[in-house]
C-alpha cells in the first residue's frame, strides 16, 4: 500500500481500520513510513506520527521517543471554485464521465488540484451556497465528502454574513463619519486559519442534512418563479440597463418591502401559533439586519426615532458603493439586458451564482465559475465599474485557469515539497 493510499484509506474510515487493524494484525503501529533511524535506540522505526497546523511529529515504534519539526511557512491562495465544478470533479472520481468538450481540462485539473492543495499553495473553501445546492445534490454525503477530499477543510462565512458586516461597517461610517472600513482579503471571511498545513488524515463528521433538502428546495423554486415573473415582465417592457440597475439599487425601498413581508409572515404566524414558523422569521436576513441596525442606530433613542434612523439609513446614497449590494445589482442588469435582448433560457441556480460573486469576488484570489456569469462580468459597464480582488475563471477561459494552477504549484520551495512528500505521500515534478 503506497503512503497516498493509506492516506485515503485513512480518511475514508479511519476508526473501523484502526480497530479492525489493532484487533487483526500485531505489526499494526501507529507511525508510518517512511522510517528512518530513531536517534535514541538507533532501530530503523522513526516514522511520521502526525501533522498539521505547522507541526509535524515524528516518533519511534519501538522506543515511543519523539520529536516536533516546525513546518515552513505557506501562503495558500484561496480559490473559490463554483458548486457545478465540485459535483463534476465529485462524479468522475466516482467514476463517471467529463462533460462534452472538457475531458482534457478536467484530466490535468483534478490531479493538479491536489498537487496544489497538498503542496499548501491553495485552499479551496466551502461555502453556505456550496451547502445549500449540496443538500439538494442526488448524494449529499458523498458530496460533502468529495468538498473536503478535493478542497481540505477550510469554509468560508455565509454569505449573508458577509452582507451583513457590510452593512455594519456603512452603518459606522453613516452613525459616525468617515469612511466604512473594510478588509478585502481571503482572511476576512474565512474560518479558520488560511496557513496552516492541511492534518496529515481527517476525520469527515458526517452530518445528514437530507432533512432540510425539502425546505432548500422549496425556497429556491420559490425564489426562481419570481425570477421567471420578472423575466416576463422585462420581456415585454424591456427596460434598459441603467433602468434595471437603478431599481435594482433601490436598497431603502427594497429592504421596507422585505422586512414588511416577514413582519407580515410573524403576525399571521401569530395568531395559529406555528413556532416553528416563527423561529424561521425571525432568521430571515432581513429581520436579523434590522434589529442590529436597530440597536446600532437608535441608541438611547426612542422607538420611533431609531426606526426612522434605519430607514434613512436604508436610503444613503453611499449604500450604492457596498460591494455586495453593487456587484449584484450590476450582474442582476446585466442580465436583464440579456433577457431584453430575447435570451430565454437560465439556470435554476443563477440567483446563488451572483450571490456567490457578490459575496466573494471582493476578498478571495481566483474564482471559478458558471461561464455565463463569468460573461456577464466581462460586459462594459461591469468590466469598467466593478472592483474586485478574485481573478474570473470559467470554462471560457479554462487553459488560462490552468496555467494560473501550474503557476500556484511552482511556488512551492523544494523543502515544503519535501515535507508535502512526506506528510502526504505526493510527489510532484519540481
Ligand atoms: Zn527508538
Amino acid at each position: 500500500m503506497s503512503a497516498a493510499d493509506f492516506f485515503n484509506f485513512f480518511h475514508l474510515n479511519l476508526y473501523i481500520y484502526l480497530i479492525y487493524a489493532c484487533l487483526m494484525d500485531d505489526t499494526f503501529t501507529w507511525e508510518r513510513g517512511p522510517f528512518e533511524k530513531c536517534p535514541r535506540c538507533l532501530g530503523q522505526t522513526f516514522g511520521l506520527l502526525g501533522a498539521g497546523r505547522d507541526l509535524i511529529t515524528l516518533r519511534c515504534t519501538k522506543c515511543r521517543y519523539s520529536y516536533n519539526e516546525v513546518l515552513p511557512k505557506v501562503d495558500k491562495a484561496c480559490i473559490y471554485l463554483d458548486q457545478f465544478m465540485f459535483s463534476t470533479i465529485f462524479k468522475i472520481k466516482a467514476g463517471g464521465q467529463a462533460p462534452p468538450g472538457h475531458r482534457d481540462f478536467y484530466e490535468e485539473l483534478i490531479p493538479l488540484l491536489r498537487r496544489v492543495v497538498l503542496l499548501q499553495q491553495a485552499i479551496l473553501p466551502h461555502s453556505d451556497l456550496h451547502s445549500n445546492e449540496t443538500i439538494v445534490f442526488h448524494d449529499p454525503r458523498g458530496l460533502r465528502d468529495a468538498y473536503e477530499d478535493i478542497g481540505g477543510d477550510a469554509s468560508l462565512h455565509n454569505s449573508d454574513e458577509i452582507e451583513m458586516h457590510q452593512v455594519l461597517a456603512f452603518a459606522r461610517a453613516f452613525r459616525d463619519g468617515g469612511e466604512p472600513l473594510l478588509t478585502f482579503t481571503p482572511d476576512a471571511i474565512l474560518h479558520g486559519s488560511r496557513n496552516g498545513w492541511l492534518p496529515d488524515m481527517r476525520v469527515s463528521v458526517n452530518t445528514d442534512y437530507s432533512q432540510f433538502a425539502d425546505g432548500i428546495r422549496r425556497s429556491r423554486d420559490e425564489g426562481f418563479a419570481a425570477l421567471k415573473e420578472l423575466v416576463a415582465a422585462w420581456t415585454k417592457e424591456k427596460p434598459p440597463f441603467r433602468e434595471i440597475l437603478r431599481r435594482e439599487s433601490q436598497f431603502g425601498q427594497h429592504r421596507r418591502m422585505a422586512l414588511l413581508s416577514v413582519i407580515q409572515r410573524m403576525v399571521n404566524i401569530g395568531t395559529d401559533g406555528d413556532s416553528i414558523g416563527m423561529i424561521n422569521a425571525t432568521l430571515a436576513p432581513v429581520w436579523r439586519e434590522f434589529r442590529m441596525l436597530y440597536k446600532f442606530l437608535g441608541q438611547g433613542a426612542s422607538e420611533d426615532v431609531a426606526m426612522l434612523r434605519v430607514s434613512t439609513f436604508w436610503d444613503w446614497p453611499r449604500l450604492h458603493e457596498m460591494p455586495f449590494n453593487r456587484i449584484f445589482a450590476y450582474l442582476f442588469a446585466a442580465f436583464g439586458r440579456r433577457v431584453t435582448m430575447g435570451q430565454r433560457k437560465f439556470t435554476r441556480g443563477l440567483m446563488t451564482d451572483f450571490r456567490a460573486i457578490a459575496a466573494y469576488a471582493p476578498y478571495v484570489d481566483a474564482m471559478f465559475v458558471d461561464r455565463e456569469c463569468a460573461l456577464l462580468l466581462g460586459e462594459g459597464e461591469l468590466h469598467r465599474d466593478l472592483h474586485y480582488r478574485a481573478r474570473i475563471y470559467s470554462y471560457a477561459n479554462k487553459e488560462e485557469f490552468l496555467a494560473y494552477l501550474r503557476e500556484l504549484e511552482a511556488r512551492a520551495t523544494g523543502e515544503v515539497r519535501g515535507y508535502a512528500g512526506r506528510i502526504y505521500g505526493i510527489t510532484s515534478p519540481p
